[in-house]
């Protein structure tokens, strides 16, 4: 009986999980959970929010205390053992999901309750908790006639296959395609980490010299810095053909069928639910009202950056041909010749960056500047163990000393442990009588480890990552929301979960915060002005082309869903052609296949909702516009933004929150400033 994965009374004990306990471990919440729902479906007569929705939280809260700290292992301290185990829990993890959103009882029971006397009299953070419940039983087709609903788990077990299958195919074609490269000349141009890559690369496949492969670091490493054009070309001719009927595996992991069909599913799977397309089945669970209102935001964006974009691109290409020799810049010489412009117009290097930024005077900086907004006071504990000696471990209390918060800080890259910087909810908060569940976060990042006796030294971009990251701690953290399902970042918009973060991004490009986070460290100077000066200059570097671009991918990916007919298959090239002669003004080479290795929207959770990471930038652009008018660091609007958007996580409308906040519904203007686009 002593499993360490079943004590839910505090801190997870990383140092007591074994894989080998992992798969019992949850199946046995598993089958604890549905006899107690079993139960209370049976015993329950007239249900009320205490006998019917905190059980179930209580349920899901205890899957999370189990759940929670494998995955994080999986992630950041990875084994073989571990990795199997994980995998194994995965379909009974989703078996379970699928069954709870297709139980008519349970969905009955939550009906029931809506339509009850009691729903009008609760808390609004209470009524949203069911409306999202039921709005999930919906989407999982509770509702449909049997026929359909068999139906329906029939083209969402296809549809799991099939973006396995897609991404499973990318893997493999980014595998399959690597460059033994003998002569270093070649590499001229490379940094030096970029070539201890290639050249560590080559000695895991046995081999002596360099090796190029098609992994982002090393695709992009070439494509920013080789001087060697035909190499340029090579390798991104490789890259965009992947998974594709063209380039060097032409047909082999081709993924044409697949996206093709995925589409067909997704439209079958929105209609059955009665919805018009997928676009609509997305926005369900979204911020953005309508499909209209999705593509005149975007296409509103791109009239406003196309002028701009085009002025980066005859720029961009006047530099190649005046200093490069390039007359005609083709797809392979983008990069590369934005990063050399970049240099000559800027002059300035992240490598001397790096020594003003000590990794503990940033994390004293960014907990000053919460202080300073919030009123929140961040300390560090040291009695804490966890997964690995280098993990921190921290406590946030607000201004009358109440404990709000816990996070793990998790900094620097090292073996088996997945790239990327993210944050992932640990514990979450909630509450049962005079006991509140403090929120406990996981803050992951993949810093350079510090190197010798200097402390960690962190380049400005990842300065920002960090401050990303912590802003999404924060809403998971400071939530005062007693509610399960609605606190932190539970049941958040998909399309507004990134302002918090995208929002603290923007104090490490005030001057005021400079003295708080920055300090050389030899001596402790602050960033000197003419630094920063250039730092400030080279933010919106290619800004309009960098705007176009995503602005691209996310009509693309919106019409795709939106425009799906039957009748005539996805029209995926003709679209995207289509789509481009409207907002690009880079137009790739005829075989490049960039849909094929379009993950995000073909295996991952964004598709007809990439538009999203614009979307969201308006939002943390304009909540941030409010600093901008009042003073940075002016506490009464902080603890607005703390009150009226931190503190209320999903309990209502990210639009309502919103509104509440600025006084008026978002507007496009600060993200124009912020980016160099207004006009
Ligand atoms: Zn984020």
């Amino acid at each position: 009986m002593d499993n360490p994965l079943l004590d839910l009374s505090g801190l997870p004990r990383f140092d007591r999980i074994r894989a080998e306990h992992v798969v019992d471990a949850i199946e046995r919440v598993l089958s604890e959970n549905r006899i107690t729902i079993g139960q209370l479906l049976a015993e329950t007569r007239a249900f009320s929010w205490e006998t019917l929705v905190e059980p179930l939280e209580d349920l899901a809260d205890r899957i999370n205390r189990v759940w929670s700290p494998v995955a994080h292992l999986n992630a950041v301290v990875n084994s073989e053992a571990l990795r199997d185990a994980y995998l194994a829990c995965l379909p009974e993890l989703s078996a379970y999901a699928t069954e709870l959103g297709q139980n008519v009882s349970l969905y009955r029971a939550y009906l029931a309750l809506a339509e009850s006397p009691e729903y009008e009299r609760m808390q609004p953070a209470q009524r949203k908790a069911i409306d999202n419940a039921l709005r999930d039983f919906r989407l999982s087709g509770v509702a449909l006639s049997d026929e359909d609903k068999a139906r329906y788990r029939e083209v969402v077990q296809e549809l799991a296959t099939l973006t396995a299958k897609f991404q499973q195919n990318l893997l493999d074609a980014t595998d399959a395609w690597t460059h033994l490269i003998d002569d270093e000349r070649r590499l001229a141009g490379l940094p030096p980490a970029a070539r201890a890559l290639a050249r560590d690369a080559a000695a895991r496949h046995g081999d002596q010299g360099w090796l190029i492969t098609l992994e982002f670091p090393s695709y992009t490493a070439v494509m920013t810095h080789a001087d060697d054009r035909e190499l340029r070309r090579e390798v991104y001719t490789a890259y965009v053909t992947r998974a594709s009927d063209e380039g060097p595996h032409a047909g082999k992991y081709d993924n044409t069928p697949i996206m093709e069909r995925i589409l067909a599913l997704r439209h079958e799977e929105a209609r059955l639910l009665g919805f018009a397309n997928y676009a609509e089945r997305s926005l369900a669970t979204k911020m953005a009202s309508d499909t209209r209102q999705v593509i005149e935001f975007l296409r509103d964006l791109a009239r406003r950056s196309l002028p701009v974009a085009r002025t980066d691109l005859a720029e961009l290409q006047a530099y190649a041909r005046d200093h490069h020799g390039l007359g005609e810049l083709e797809a392979w010489d983008v990069a590369y010749c934005s990063e050399k412009l970049r240099e000559y117009r800027y002059a300035i290097s992240q490598e001397a960056l790096k020594a003003y930024f000590p990794v503990d005077r940033v994390l004293t900086g960014m907990f000053g500047v919460i202080t300073r907004l919030y009123g929140m006071q961040v300390v560090e504990r040291n009695d804490i163990s966890s997964w690995h000696p280098q993990v921190r471990f921290f406590e946030v209390s607000d201004s009358n000393g109440v404990l709000r918060g816990q996070f793990y800080l998790d900094l620097y890259a090292r073996a088996n442990k997945r790239g990327g910087a993210w944050m992932d909810e640990c514990i979450v908060r909630k509450r049962r009588g005079q006991r509140v569940q403090t929120p406990v976060a996981y803050l992951t990042c993949n810093f350079t480890p510090p190197v010798g006796g200097d402390p960690a030294l962190l380049t400005h971009q990842e300065v920002l990552t960090l401050f990303h990251e912590f802003g999404h701690g924060l809403h998971h953290m400071l939530t005062q929301v007693d509610q399960l399902s609605v606190s932190g970042i539970q049941g958040v918009a998909w399309d507004a979960v990134e302002l918090p973060s995208q929002f603290m991004e923007n104090w490490c490009w005030q001057r005021e915060t400079l003295p708080l986070i920055s300090g050389h460290y030899q001596g402790g100077v602050p960033l000197p002005e003419d630094l920063f000066e250039r730092l400030l200059e080279a933010r919106n570097f290619q800004s309009g082309m960098q705007t176009v671009r995503q602005l691209e991918f996310a009509l693309f990916d919106f019409r795709l869903h939106l425009e799906y007919d039957p009748g005539v298959g996805a029209h995926i090239y003709p679209l995207l052609e289509e789509v481009r002669r409207e907002v690009a003004v880079l137009h790739p080479p005829s075989f490049n296949r960039f849909p094929h290795s379009f993950a995000h929207i073909f295996a991952g959770g964004y598709a007809a909702g990439y538009y999203s990471y614009k979307w969201a930038e308006v939002l943390a652009s304009d909540a941030f516009s409010l600093f901008e008018e009042k003073g940075i660091f002016d506490m009464e609007t902080g603890l607005k933004f703390l009150n009226t958007v931190l503190e209320q996580g999903g309990s209502r409308d990210a639009m309502e929150l919103f509104i509440d906040f600025r006084g008026r519904e978002p507007q496009i203007d600060a993200l124009l400033r912020h980016s160099g686009l207004a006009a």
